[in-house]
């Protein structure tokens, strides 16, 4: 029986997770599941999967939260905070940890349970973005077993030779015959809108993403192209590779995953509907495979699967992000957090969508770019980020209200 912390459990990758693990009931066990304001939801996985921790972000509604439990006869035992999340994360009794958190939150957390050697399953790829080589140092150093669930680096991990895929270990992928990797992108709900349109789109359409269901902040991000963007520095990460050897390709249909080039002229695609519980049924039970509830692919009715280049001047998220990751240190913190600033704001209908770049960009250049040297100093740097991105908003002809 593997204990399983779900960091983010009340959004859709800890919903997604929770769904493979009752699937398997006799595998997987919840040790302790997290949420920030969904209480409701928290309460529903307790009593489904009576785990002995229920972790809130603040303790706002606690007290009524506790209650709640008690009313339902569960022993589950509340706990409020970051301090408490990284025990969940870090504790002797637990195995696997899914680090589901959006944003720089899940950084702490994430980085608890790397610091102690557990089975990983990331899809907080913000976190690995923030911090990158300490991530990733942190890793090698204390044996943490990282399994990475995007969906896009899930496949790039598929399609690796075994030998490849102990992400600890130092050899290059151009030691297994690697010569590049094809990161898929559905190009999002905005993909053939003209600049003109791209003014006007709303949050609703921003969220309706095609083909994927998603949180909020993750669908703004597909849609701008910032999360290819974030998903490409986190390849390089993950795999140790350098940007010009990953090669992002629109991929309209999200069929296939991502795809990893051979010396010989290979391709090997992994491909599949599209649904996160593949991705997480693999980090869960790797190396045996176990069913997700996914439906099988039928390509019969697929028919055709297409594919384009990236258009970085109608979304130039995606060259912020590359040029960050050029740049180093705290740049891609820097840029993190201004697009968690300003995808918020977008949100709330304070900004347009064509404004998130431009946010990004002022921050960027407005703040000093250092050596992240340690995880302080890349909080640091996503702290003043975040103040940066707010003035720049704030200068923004005083936002332009989405109706
Ligand atoms: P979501 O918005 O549906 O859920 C976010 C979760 O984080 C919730 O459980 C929420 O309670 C928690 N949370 C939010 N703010 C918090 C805070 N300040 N402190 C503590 N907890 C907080 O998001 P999601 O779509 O599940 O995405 C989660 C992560 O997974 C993101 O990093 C995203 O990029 C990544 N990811 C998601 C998908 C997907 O299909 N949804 C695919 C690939 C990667
Ligand atoms: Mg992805």
């Amino acid at each position: 029986m593997k204990r399983v912390t779900v960091l983010g459990a009340t959004g859709s990758i800890g919903r997604s997770t929770l769904d493979v693990m009752a699937r398997h009931s006799g595998r997987y066990e919840l040790y302790a599941a997290t949420a920030h304001s969904n209480l409701d939801e928290l309460l529903s996985i307790c009593i489904k999967h009576r785990p002995k921790f229920a972790i809130l972000a603040t303790d706002a509604g606690a007290a009524d939260f506790k209650q709640r439990l008690r009313d339902a006869g569960l022993s589950t035992e509340v706990r409020v905070g970051v301090e408490a999340m990284c025990e969940a994360s870090s504790a002797k009794d637990v195995d696997v940890v899914v680090a589901a958190i959006v944003g720089a939150a899940g950084l702490t957390p994430t980085l608890a349970a790397v610091n102690s050697g557990k089975r990983i399953l990331l899809a907080n790829k913000e976190a690995l973005v923030m911090t990158g080589g300490l991530f990733m140092d942190a890793v090698r150093k204390h044996g943490a077993e990282l399994l990475p669930i995007d969906s896009e680096h899930n496949a790039i991990y598929q399609c690796l030779p075994e030998a490849a895929q102990r992400l600890n270990d130092s050899a290059s992928l151009a030691a297994h015959g690697v010569t590049r990797v094809l990161l898929t992108a559905s190009g999002g709900p905005f993909r053939h809108f003209s600049r003109e349109q791209l003014q006007q789109v709303t949050p609703v359409q921003a969220c309706k993403h095609p083909n994927w269901s998603m949180g909020r902040k993750i669908s703004v991000d597909s849609a701008s192209l910032m999360n290819k963007g974030l998903e490409l520095i986190e390849a390089c990460w993950l795999f140790d590779l350098a940007p010009g050897s990953v090669q992002v390709h629109l991929h309209p249909e999200s069929i296939i995953h991502s795809m990893v080039e051979y010396v010989d002229g290979s391709i090997l695609a992994q491909m599949g509907n599209p649904d996160m519980r593949t991705p997480i049924a693999y980090g869960l039970a790797w190396p045996e495979r176990v069913d997700a509830g996914v439906e099988p692919l039928d390509l019969f009715s697929i028919g055709k699967l297409h594919f384009e280049k990236p258009d970085k001047e109608r979304f130039p998220c995606l060259r912020l992000a590359e040029e960050a990751f050029a740049l180093g240190g705290t740049a891609p913190a820097v840029v993190n957090a201004a697009n968690e600033v300003a995808v918020d704001a977008f949100l709330q209908g304070g900004i347009r969508f064509v404004d998130i770049p431009v946010v990004i960009e002022k921050s960027l250049l407005k703040g000093s770019i250092v050596r992240a040297d340690s995880v302080e100093t890349v909080i640091e740097a996503d702290r003043v980020a975040r103040q940066y991105a707010s003035e720049a908003i704030n200068e923004l002809a005083g936002g332009v209200v989405i109706p």
